[in-house]
């Protein structure tokens, strides 16, 4: 599919433990699709693999950005193709400050040479930092040092408002949330949904869910997707908890 993200029969593993088993799953863009499960079923293993982390080996399947293969691919390479990845734990940066990182970042995506309007790109960051309530000093700290985890997820989001991809990731992105910064945070998303964007929004807990409402939602289990429906299947999750899962595939 074209314009998709598409991941096919997807098997990867860490060290020799096998952990993503046949994973297939499609967003199409302009959607928001949820991947919900329990805790150590694979759902960040997802997030690293795309993103060509070092420590998870691919035996085999694909994963594609509008028809264009990203496994294998330098992580540079696949930013360029329009994925963005938002990590459950965001990495510190020392020494390079959050404003100097998303300029770095939209000049390594411009064809080379071409100039860089720096007020536009300042305009824009504060305009998106007044949109996530952040304070205007964050421009000039290093990149999640000394960050709370609140404070973290918000320079996430800020990235991706900044970045505009063609997909995004979001991993567990309401972790470390009060209910107010879950609010704020949500809002920069919906205000990105549209037909040029497609959402994969990863999380363990319902609530997030009832901020950025999900086309599909997306059950996760042991490494691959095992249950979907739309979003209503979030709120029968949270009702039942997973245990429903677990006796329906025993009776499966
Ligand atoms: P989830 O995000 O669904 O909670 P993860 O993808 O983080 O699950 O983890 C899936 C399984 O893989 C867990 O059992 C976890 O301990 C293991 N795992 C993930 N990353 C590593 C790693 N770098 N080294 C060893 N084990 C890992
Ligand atoms: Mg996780």
């Amino acid at each position: 599919m074209p314009d998709s993200l598409v991941i096919r029969n997807l098997h990867a593993s860490v060290g020799e433990r096998p952990i993503l088993k046949n994973f297939s799953l499609t967003v199409p863009k302009g959607e928001v699709h949820a991947i919900m499960g329990p805790n150590g079923t694979g759902k960040s293993t997802l997030a690293k693999v795309l993103a060509g982390h070092p420590d998870y080996v691919v035996q085999s399947g694909d994963a594609l950005v509008d028809g264009q293969p990203i496994l294998g691919l330098e992580p540079d390479v696949v930013a360029r193709a329009g994925l963005f990845l938002a990590f459950q734990y965001p990495s510190e940066i020392p020494g390079v400050t959050i404003a100097n990182f998303i300029r770095a970042a939209l000049v390594a995506r411009q064809a080379k040479g071409a100039p860089f309007d720096a007020k536009a790109y300042y305009a824009e960051l504060y305009a998106k930092m007044d949109a996530l309530k952040m304070d205007r000093k964050f421009t000039s700290r290093f990149v999640n040092e000394g960050f709370s985890g609140g404070e973290k997820k918000r320079c996430e989001i800020l990235q991706l408002m900044m970045l505009k991809p063609r997909y995004a990731v979001l991993d567990e992105t309401d972790s470390g949330l009060d209910i107010d910064a879950l609010r704020i945070v949500s809002e920069g998303v919906n205000a990105m949904r549209g037909p040029d964007t497609g959402f994969l929004v990863i999380t363990h807990y319902q609530r997030l869910l009832d901020h950025i409402v999900p086309d599909r939602v997306h059950i996760m289990w042991d490494g691959q997707i095992v249950h979907s429906g739309g979003k209503e299947l979030a709120l029968e999750l949270e009702e039942k908890g997973y245990d429903w899962v677990k006796k329906e595939l025993a009776h499966a």
